[in-house]
């Protein structure tokens, strides 16, 4: 009796603890985008040195990727483009080898080295017409990353030609939230979110024992999300040009650059892919942009465990093989 008695004690004891777990959620700006961080753990002094972790680890990341800031690794090798190659620390010249990988894997619909078009066409509001033809042709002909010349035996990056530039506009919110989410699982923290600007990553269950739950809005009707699907232990990454784009003519011009003709991507305006890491997700969602919704949802499904939706300029949704969306 005594025995079953202060079994049950621990039981008691044990759900008190586990109903201990708090769930934290701080919002912030970094890498020029807003930032959500949520964290499940036994206290909110606890959660919100976890989220003080994750927001140092994105920081030290912007420092060494962002081509903005004039002093990253990043921002030497463009300085040097043409003229010599620089050595980069370990994790640069891994993450611009994984880029040239995912290049490869989309037939160069994702290319760091669009970065050269950054002149010409702008998404901050201030195009007023169409850049001129001659202006696109000269810039394009520096897109390629075929001209990444990366060597194994110094650890060093090299931009061929003259004026070429890189920028990890469409894969470093995606890197950054999958090495925030690594190091806060390496320091015991049992579920959260890294939300950075539509391209999360997860992992645990909230608090409640469910899963994590993603809201899918259409973004002609963005008051409303179409579907709330579940996702466990991966990454989902949302690519959307309805905060940035520019019209010329009555057509959407993207701000994710085609590299092979120079012009923005048309006909989609939000890509969502699922995957089990961010920063693929976060670079296939800018490449779908690019080969459109037939190519795009085609290279999707040959791909394993990943999984994406796309709504184009007219409104329709389309998904790929393996997912299922009750739509309201
Ligand atoms: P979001 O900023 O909405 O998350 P993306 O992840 O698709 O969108 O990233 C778009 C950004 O990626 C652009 O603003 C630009 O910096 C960069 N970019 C544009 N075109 C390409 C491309 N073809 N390949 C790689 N990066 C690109
Ligand atoms: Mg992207």
């Amino acid at each position: 009796m005594k025995k079953a008695g202060s079994f049950l004690m621990l039981l008691i004891l044990f759900a008190v603890e586990v109903n201990a777990q708090q769930t934290l959620k701080r919002t912030l700006k970094l890498m020029g985008s807003r930032f959500d961080i949520t964290v499940v753990a036994k206290d909110s002094v606890m959660a919100n040195n976890y989220i003080d972790m994750a927001v140092d680890e994105i920081t030290r990341i912007e420092k060494r990727i962002s081509s903005w800031d004039p002093n990253s690794e990043t921002s030497l090798i463009n300085a040097n483009a043409g003229i010599k190659p620089v050595k980069v620390s370990q994790e640069l010249f891994d993450l611009i080898k994984r880029a040239i990988g995912i290049s490869k894997l989309t037939d160069g619909a994702f290319d760091i080295t669009y970065a050269s078009m950054d002149k010409i066409w702008k998404f901050d509001g201030s195009m007023t017409q169409m850049p001129a033809e001659e202006d696109i042709k000269s810039s394009v002909s520096k897109v390629g990353y075929q001209n990444i010349i990366l060597n194994e035996a110094d650890r060093s990056v090299f931009l061929k030609l003259p004026e070429m530039k890189i920028g990890f506009g469409a894969i470093g919110k995606g890197y950054a939230a999958d090495k925030a989410k690594e190091l806060l699982k390496s320091k015991g923290v049992v579920a959260g979110i890294i939300n950075a600007s539509g391209d999360m990553n997860t992992w645990g269950k909230q608090t409640n024992g469910e899963n994590w739950k993603v809201a899918i809005t259409n973004p002609m009707d963005k008051n409303k999300a179409f579907a709330l699907l579940p996702i466990k232990n991966e990454a989902v990454v949302t690519s959307g040009d309805y905060e940035k784009f520019v019209s010329f003519n009555g057509i959407r011009y993207a701000h994710i650059i085609d590299p092979r003709t120079g012009y923005p991507a048309t006909g989609i305006i939000s890509v969502t892919v699922f995957a089990p890491k961010a920063e693929l997700a976060d670079a296939l969602a800018t490449s779908v942009f690019v080969m459109g919704k037939e190519v795009g949802l085609n290279r999707i499904n040959q791909l394993p465990k990943i999984e994406c939706i796309i709504i184009d300029t007219e409104g329709n949704i389309h998904t790929s093989d393996h997912i299922e969306i009750a739509t309201k």
